[in-house]
């Protein structure tokens, strides 16, 4: 039987090898043949000669005022020209060696002709006639165009496409349920996917991405909507029935007073604990706003229930980094702490897990490591994520087999727009804190060129002379590695040289062992070294408030909440601070960067600038943040559907047993597929 799961091999003309041309696509199944949409369309759209640019390739429509003429020239090369007219301008088209096209060309006739436009003659050399009198050949006017690689030409690629959807569409099923389908006047899901890749106009073009873009966030929506169900019946969460006198007595001998957004999130997260339901809690604010302490108050809230906590991040120096200030902040409690990472010893891996499992430790810090197999918590009861943006389904599986079905409070300092952070974590809930500690200077953001290096340097040992220190921070990008460590290295010689011998400089890099990094860092905190050169980005989670200049070489290799986070590294004490982003944008989109930089330091004015600009993909971190990836809908582009399709999916799961319902029965049956291939997870 015919299935859409059929393999590509079995469309007439696909051998061997156009399956393995295919497949370097990720084409494997008819299914993900029909459902490789084209990015864009070749514009075939009708234009006005003045808004058409030099060379452009363009479809003019017009009136035919000359006989078609061929004259044969060289050998058998031939040439076809005639004019239309367009309103008053009159335009030469010529056709080389396609004289057979004469027969088309009818004076006072209408025709539609591609071609290439050449400003300076008011000439098109034509390619194709599109259509001529009554004749439409509208299809064409909309080709589809996909993204290829080396192996599969566009054509190819179109002839395939064309076979599986004359062959296959009639078993595409529609499983929106058709009180949507009503209600929102969407396509039939068999049009809209042919529409998709071969539309008679744009409008139906449009037509079909607006029901496709719905239908996989729906699809998305109503996954998270399962998971929520799943976690809030099934699971129980825990109840964490802390000692509110010992809490509000830990809390009174912090070195300051909480501030009152700080206060209303610890309540907020406290609640969450007490209560029986599984806490899934988001707690945003902006860098220095003063997370770490609420880490600090919750888990010793955790402890003194008896629980254990986790606290995960990242990467290992920020693991190391959350592990000095708890130890700080708990050193006159008798909270037990340890850190985790990959780069722990054998030797004390095994104690560490020794004592998660029998109690003899309250907290845990480290890195993924800490939900892996082989790490077994005695009672654990609070997991506190920091910017890891999204716990996949995976990890939260991983997090209930480890028993008691932990509280998760996840901590991030990208200021995420509520809305989207609602819609794409699912049905998470959502603490701000809003305001900074009292007695912040705004920081002050410049931008300079390199050439202006000399003069950056000479201020900043003004700086420097009157006590204060410096960060240098040099992009590090993966596939060049050692490259930009060679640069790091390089400016860290040259810095050497610049303040010598009044400053030390010291050099942080990811190729160090955590010992060397650390040591590094406690000589930068204690003012032994005054100018840090680091490679590290997010990962300076290091709190020097004696540090008062933020120098970011390249700075238009970061986006704008890397540079954002860098910025909040400074400006922590009471002096006033600067960051300085040293670059040379090649590009609009980094000039506009450096700019917004200068002109505000509001976290969220900030995101929303940058979710503006580059696309939630690359805001998130890129793919490893778990924010999913969506086949034609865009997270920032089309949010009105993402939260219509939110909004559906909860009406849905609203509704007692809608699983048995007849009326979603193809829905039902979709979300057992998507929940198997583990879609979104
Ligand atoms: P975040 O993790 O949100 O970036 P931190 O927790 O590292 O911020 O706090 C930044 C700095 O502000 C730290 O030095 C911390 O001790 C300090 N801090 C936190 N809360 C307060 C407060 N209420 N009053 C004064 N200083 C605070
Ligand atoms: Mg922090």
């Amino acid at each position: 039987m015919k299935s859409l799961n059929d393999g590509v091999a079995v469309l007439a003309g696909v051998g061997p090898k156009k399956v393995e041309q295919l497949m370097s696509l990720g084409i494997e199944t008819i299914e993900e043949l029909i459902m490789y949409f084209p990015f864009r369309y070749n514009d075939f759209q009708l234009r006005q000669i003045e808004d058409i640019a030099d060379q452009e390739k363009v479809v003019l429509k017009g009136t035919v005022v000359t006989e078609a003429v061929v004259s044969h020239f060289g050998y058998k090369k031939n040439r076809l020209m005639f004019n239309i007219r367009q309103e008053h301008v009159v335009v030469k088209v010529t056709f080389f060696n396609q004289h057979f096209l004469q027969k088309q060309v009818h004076m006072g006739e209408e025709i539609s002709v591609y071609g290439k436009w050449d400003s300076k003659r008011q000439s098109l050399m034509g390619i194709k006639i599109l259509s001529s009198g009554a004749k439409e050949q509208s299809v064409d006017e909309f080709a589809p165009i996909y993204h290829v690689n080396k192996q599969v030409r566009q054509q190819t690629l179109v002839d395939i496409i064309a076979k599986g959807i004359e062959a296959y569409l009639p078993l595409v099923e529609d499983w929106l349920p058709d009180e949507l389908v009503e209600k929102y006047h969407f396509l039939d899901r068999q049009t809209a996917v042919k529409a998709m890749h071969f539309p008679q106009t744009m409008t139906e073009n449009q037509e079909a991405r607006r029901r496709m873009v719905f239908e996989e966030f729906f699809e998305f929506q109503m996954r998270m909507q399962q998971l929520k169900h799943q976690e809030k019946t099934t699971d129980m969460g825990t109840e964490i029935l802390y000692d509110n006198a010992r809490l509000k007595t830990f809390i009174e001998t912090l070195p300051f007073e909480l501030t009152s957004a700080q206060k209303r999130v610890t309540n907020e997260i406290c609640r969450d604990m007490r209560s029986s339901l599984h806490m899934h809690r988001l707690l945003q604010g902006d860098v220095g706003s003063g997370k770490t302490v609420i880490a600090a108050i919750v888990l010793y809230a955790a402890v003194t229930a008896g629980f254990q906590g986790a606290m995960m991040v990242p990467t290992e120096i920020l693991a190391e980094q959350h592990f000095l200030s708890l130890t700080e902040l708990f050193k006159d409690t008798d909270v037990r702490v340890a850190l985790l990472t990959g780069s722990t010893k054998a030797k004390e891996k095994r104690e560490i897990l020794a004592q998660l499992a029998n109690h003899e430790l309250d907290i845990i810090v480290g890195t993924h490591a800490l939900i892996q197999d082989g790490v077994d918590y005695h009672h654990l009861g609070l997991v506190i994520t920091d910017e890891q943006h999204r716990f996949g389904v995976k990890q939260r599986q991983a997090l209930r087999e480890k028993g008691n079905h932990p509280d998760v409070l996840f901590m991030t300092a990208t200021p995420i727009p509520r809305t989207l952070a609602i819609t794409a974590y699912g049905e998470m809930d959502v603490s701000v804190i809003d305001e900074l500690p009292a007695g912040r200077i705004p920081i002050t953001t410049r931008w300079v060129k390199p050439q202006q290096l000399k003069t950056v340097l000479d201020w900043s040992a003004k700086e420097l002379r009157q006590g204060h220190q410096v960060y240098v921070i040099c992009p590090l990008i993966e596939e060049s590695e050692s490259l930009d460590l060679k640069n790091a290295t390089e400016l860290y010689d040259t810095l050497r040289d610049y303040y010598a011998p009044d400053f030390e400089v010291g050099l942080l890099h990811g190729k160090m062992k955590p010992a060397e990094k650390d040591d590094i860092m406690t000589k930068f905190k204690d003012n032994e070294l005054q100018i840090l050169v680091s490679t590290t980005v997010i990962e300076v989670g290091v709190n020097v408030p004696n540090a008062t200049i933020m120098m970011i070489m390249d700075a238009e290799r970061f986006g704008l909440a890397q540079l954002h986070q860098l910025r909040g590294r400074v400006g922590r004490g009471s002096e006033a601070s600067y960051c300085i982003l040293v670059s040379n944008p090649k590009n609009d989109t980094g000039i506009e960067r450096m700019k917004i930089m200068t002109e505000t330091t509001d976290g969220f004015v900030l995101s929303q600038k940058d979710l503006e600009m580059r696309g939630p993909g690359e805001f998130f971190g890129a793919r490893q943040s778990g924010i999913p990836q969506f086949n034609v809908g865009d997270m920032v582009v089309d949010f009105d559907i993402l939260e219509t399709a939110r909004q559906e999916a909860s009406n849905i799961w609203e509704q007692y047993e809608w699983q048995i319902k007849a009326a979603y029965q193809l829905l039902a049956q979709r979300m057992v597929e998507v929940e198997q291939t583990g879609k979104f997870d």
